[in-house]
């Protein structure tokens, strides 16, 4: 069973924080994208049956009626399994009622919406073009829609955004009701407006205070905090994403898309021009034992629970403390071994990256 991306890179809008593959909204261009896009699918994908199905960006919603029809056509295309999870990301702003109609006749089961915040001051510095009326509108619309399982994308760490400004926007997003939500911290990627404009980062330390609140809070409204920057309800975790964070395998489809399928991981082209010629790749590794390994310890320990030792065992046939020295980890209360898992101590989540450096320093085998 295999899950699916598929980058759709158009946006009405460009935001001040962002870095992905994305171009201006041109229905012209959108045509022959998704013509070119079909084409990728044909070449490449075998009939599996799939899991989940992602329609990321860009952002999806800024095709009209007619081309979302277009790319739910060539998405059915896949065989899916019963408990299929079929997610696409939407923004408040260009999502109405009928979209969300053909969302529902298509299967779509799940909404990511990209809010950001609920704070018009600080979707002004975003340069985002929704209110928070256009997202509670949208998630009343979803919902008499039969559409329940949505997530909404928050970012905390905008210049003198301060806790009581996160938790307005927590409070905003209770009052919704929904089972998911996605937390990052805004993080200035080079290329981007607020790079350029050399706008102001608050500090790690006030950071670190922000991102504990969230935590809390989260906590304290039973969502499982089940990833370093997601939380959820019961049963509600982005069954997508864990796709990820357990280092399976995925088709990715489309401009700047990423994949693993068969053992290759895989880069699509960023590059418009060279993707409607049908030069899609990029670059393709095939994935030796250790790279392998190094990636399943590094998404594995971005989830709360970390890394199965038994099912670790099971698919690289070694126990993993045979590779990885984790006792002054452990020593240190940094990493945390419960007997069937082990994980980074939450206390300690924020700083990952840092910990992971060490996870594979201790072992000669991964360079770093
Ligand atoms: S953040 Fe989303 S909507 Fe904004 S420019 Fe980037 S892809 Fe488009």
């Amino acid at each position: 069973m295999k899950s699916v991306y598929i980058h759709i890179p158009f946006c009405t809008n460009i935001c001040s924080y962002c870095d992905f593959s994305k171009i201006f909204y041109n229905n012209k261009i959108v045509n022959e994208y998704l013509k070119v896009l079909e084409k990728e699918i044909d070449n490449n994908y075998k009939n599996e049956l799939i899991n989940t199905i992602y329609i990321g960006g860009g952002t999806p919603s800024s095709l009209n009626y007619e081309e979302l029809e277009t790319l739910f056509k060539i998405i059915k295309k896949f065989k899916l399994s019963d408990n299929y999870e079929f997610t696409i990301e939407c923004n408040p702003e260009n999502t109405d009622e009928n979209k969300v109609k053909l969302f529902s006749k298509y299967g779509v089961n799940r909404v990511s919406i990209g809010v950001q915040s609920f704070n018009d001051k600080y979707l002004k510095i975003l340069e985002r073009k929704h209110t928070k009326k256009d997202v509670y509108n949208l998630v009343k619309c979803l919902k008499n829609n039969d559409i329940y399982n949505i997530n909404i994308d928050l970012i905390f760490g905008i210049n003198d955004q301060e806790i009581k400004d996160i938790k307005e926007d927590l409070d905003n997003f209770t009052m919704l009701d929904i089972p998911h939500i996605s937390y990052y911290s805004l993080i200035l990627e080079p290329n981007t407006k607020l790079y350029i404009d050399e706008y102001k980062e608050i500090s790690d330390d006030e950071c670190a205070d922000m991102y504990e609140y969230i935590c809390n809070y989260l906590k304290d409204k039973n969502y499982i905090h089940y990833e370093i920057s997601n939380f959820s309800k019961k049963g509600y975790e982005s069954k997508h994403n864990l796709t990820y964070w357990n280092n399976e395998e995925y088709y990715g489809f489309g401009l700047g898309a990423h994949g693993f399928i068969n053992n290759v991981r895989y880069e699509n082209t960023r590059s418009f021009t060279k993707y409607l010629k049908g030069n899609y790749r990029l670059n393709e590794f095939n994935m030796t034992e250790s790279s392998n390994i190094e990636n399943e310890v590094i998404l594995s320990f971005r989830k709360l629970k970390g890394i199965n030792k038994a099912e670790f065992e099971k698919k690289y046939n070694f126990n993993i403390y045979d590779k990885f020295n984790f006792k002054n980890l452990i020593k240190n209360d940094l990493i945390r071994d419960d007997g069937k898992n082990l994980y980074i101590n939450s206390k300690y989540i924020f700083i990952s990256n840092e910990i992971l450096v060490k996870v594979l320093e201790s072992s000669s085998e991964y360079v770093i």
